[in-house]
């Protein structure tokens, strides 16, 4: 599994555990060499060039987001790089009944559509594809 992705799951959870402690919005922040979560609006001139930093609410919807204004050429992390065919193959997978979700208490159910759990293979398909969508 690419280190990007691994650090998206890692904030992904840092993120929502956030919003729901802090009863309040966070931005998922795009950083050199992965993402953060944090309560402040990010200044886009330090944001990775052609990057997109977003604020979550408790429902985790993006309520704001924020592009990217450096110019620079350094290496970037942009959100584009999280892999998108594999989550489609995992979701048809799923779908099929070929693999299943954790089921940890964490995974989304019919009452709440809008949990995610970041060590669930079929979540994080899902979040890769959210992220793509959002974008
Ligand atoms: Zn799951």
């Amino acid at each position: 599994m690419p280190r990007h992705e691994l650090a998206l799951a890692a904030t992904w959870r840092n993120l929502k555990w956030a919003v729901q402690f802090h009863k309040r919005p966070f931005w998922l922040v795009p950083t050199e060499d992965g993402y953060e979560a944090s309560p402040w609006k990010p200044d886009p001139a330090c944001l990775p060039h052609g990057t997109t930093a977003k604020l979550y609410d408790q429902e985790l919807t993006v309520i704001d987001s924020m592009d990217s204004t450096n110019p620079g050429e350094t290496v970037v992390v942009e959100e584009s790089t999280v892999e998108f065919e594999p989550a489609i193959d995992i979701l048809r997978r799923a779908a099929t009944g070929e693999i299943v979700h954790l089921n940890q208490g964490l995974c989304p159910d019919r009452l709440d559509h809008h949990s995610r759990d970041p060590v669930c293979d079929v979540c994080k398909a899902i979040i890769a594809v959210d992220l793509r969508h959002t974008s």
